[in-house]
């Protein structure tokens, strides 16, 4: 097993570093990383994607290559710009809706991603459930024209029901993200008429054959994100958009940029928008230099230990 700390470029949930556990079975490599504010229970999905990945390996893909959108955190409108420009993708995705910005600063930085892409370009935005209903029925509104039309909005607000009555009064479509990944039924989603789409992150649906059924259940088109894992941990979304028997939308899965550096050599960056299918996820070859510390260490390897025992 090996453990990681690689450095954000930009804060990115409240964290400046990513730290997550390496181990290997007999099927390859998995990853464990559970963000930190995530309790042992909530981690024991991540351990068994980690688990499927390394031991059992991943159903077939139906797809070779897997078409991904740009990130935009809270930058500038110009680096915003330039991200997106230099990424080579089709599709931007903005999150919006942060402490640290004004709706205004939103707009500003939408606009500039729209000269980037140009028009035929797709543009999304993730609130991270940070409005009640009637905020984000104005945000949306304004975000919109700003973007000269969004493709989704990501998760406005944090429930279910906030979700199907924002969906009511706008008509940009809802992908629902945070809902997904805490519902005990997914199906819910669907039911309530709160989202027009599903983004699906593998860890926390506890593996690629979970993700697939949750996929099914819920009916809805979906969008495979990532949780910032490093190559290893994106290997098993794209494995995931690899064997959606349906894929619609760009996949949140070109986030190796956010980090500072990776534990592969083959590191997957998207190349003109793409990112390749993979049968196994790549070695960790170049894990020493963001090796944790002893400590860091310690703590990780305590974590999984404690999820070990939970998950029986
Ligand atoms: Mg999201």
């Amino acid at each position: 097993m090996q453990v990681y700390a690689l450095p954000l470029h930009t804060r990115f949930r409240d964290i400046t570093v990513r730290e997550g556990l390496l181990l290997r079975g007999a099927a390859g490599w998995g990853e464990f990383c559970p963000f930190a504010d995530y309790s042992d229970t909530e981690s024991v999905p991540w351990l068994a994607a980690a688990l499927e990945a390394s031991e059992e390996g991943w159903p077939e893909p139906v797809r070779d290559r897997i078409e991904v959108n740009a990130t935009v955190p809270i930058v500038s409108p110009e680096r915003a710009h330039e991200l997106v420009r230099t990424s080579g993708c089709r599709t931007a995705k903005v999150k919006v809706a942060d402490k640290r910005a004004t709706l205004a600063e939103d707009c500003a930085r939408i606009e500039a991603v729209r000269d980037a892409l140009g028009p035929s370009g797709a543009i999304r935005v993730d609130a991270n459930m940070a409005w009640d209903v009637d905020t984000a029925v104005h945000a949306l509104g304004e975000l919109d024209r700003a973007a000269g039309g969004l493709e989704y909005a990501e998760q406005p607000c944090p429930t279910i029901d906030d979700l199907a009555a924002v969906r009511r009064r706008v008509s940009v479509r809802i992908a629902a993200d945070e809902s997904i990944r805490r519902a005990e039924d997914p199906l819910k989603v669907a039911v309530a008429g709160a989202a027009d789409i599903a983004v699906l992150k593998v860890a926390p649906l506890g593996g690629v054959r979970r993700a697939l059924e949750v996929a099914e259940a819920c009916g809805l088109p979906c969008v495979v994100s990532s949780a910032v894992e490093t190559s290893v941990g994106l290997a098993a979304g794209l494995a995931l958009a690899g064997a959606l028997p349906e894929l619609h939308f760009a996949c949140g899965l070109g986030t190796m940029s956010l980090l500072r550096g990776d534990v592969c050599t083959a590191t997957l960056s998207p190349v003109d928008g793409y990112l390749p299918v993979l049968r196994q996820a790549p070695e960790p070859d170049a894990y020493a230099e963001f090796a944790a510390s002893p400590e860091v260490e310690a703590a990780w390897l305590d974590r999984f230990e404690r999820v070990r025992k939970i998950s029986g």
